[in-house]
């Protein structure tokens, strides 16, 4: 396997918050290989390439600087390649189904509303909307780097399941996917949390190879929405990922 260059720099030890800006100590390191496949049984073998983790002493969130200065290619060459379904099969239809019938539920009331699913991979989603006969669009800053951005400001709902914690700039995608919405438009999104870390400070339920760039606090995913003027409203803050 090809090593990128910026996976073997020199990782400094302190960092800066990608979401409040403040001071972020060292957290804690694992292989480039590890993978949340693992949990149905399948092992990368060791790459023997180190991915550094900082935590912010403020808000919490966990982050790695690592790929941020990874190109939309290198994302497709590395993670998003041939491999990905052996680490995230439900990525390919049985996610995207079940939040087909998430989304329907609630637009139920909405009269046509013009749907973008931010970070929408393959675009299954959007797909199997339209199947059912909504005005459903998908965009993904990475499988379509090189096409054309959806227009702004032009959606009733823009989702983002499960991408935000994937992006090396949680801030700017977040940005981003709210520069799609009219100005009375709802953004739905999801992304996993964290309420208390491990005191090993052993990193052992990421995945780099699915580019889980981030863990938020739930204090840090309420600072990522206020950094936009945007109300939160949390439904659920806890998935334990990390033992
Ligand atoms: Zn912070």
């Amino acid at each position: 396997m090809s090593v990128p260059d910026e996976l073997l720099a020199h990782t400094p030890t302190s960092s800066v918050c990608k979401v409040c800006g403040s001071a972020a100590a060292l957290y804690g390191v694992t292989d480039f290989n590890k993978s949340c496949g693992e949990n149905g049984g399948h092992y990368f073998p060791l790459s023997g390439i180190p991915v550094y983790y900082h935590q912010c002493g403020h808000c919490g969130l966990v982050f790695t600087n690592a790929f941020d200065r990874w190109s939309p290619a290198q994302y497709v060459q590395h993670i998003y390649n041939d491999d990905y379904v052996l680490v995230d099969p439900d990525y390919v239809d049985a996610r995207p189904r079940s939040y087909a019938d998430f989304v329907q539920q609630f637009v139920r009331k909405a009269h046509n509303p013009a749907l973008l699913d931010y970070g929408g991979g393959n675009g299954k989603l959007a797909a199997l909307l339209a199947e059912q006969g909504f005005n459903a669009h998908s965009w993904d800053p990475i499988a379509d780097s090189g096409c054309a951005l959806p227009a702004l400001a032009s959606f009733d709902l823009v989702t983002a399941f499960e991408v935000i914690e994937h992006t090396p700039e949680p801030l700017a995608t977040t940005r981003q996917a709210l520069s799609f919405l009219q100005d009375d438009g709802v953004m739905l999104f999801s992304t996993l949390t964290i309420d208390h870390l491990p005191p090993t400070r052993r990193i052992t339920g990421t995945s780099h190879r699915a580019m889980a760039t981030s863990r938020f606090t739930p204090a840090a995913r309420l600072k990522s929405c206020s950094a936009h003027s945007v109300t939160a409203s949390i439904t659920s803050t806890t998935s334990r990922i990390w033992p």
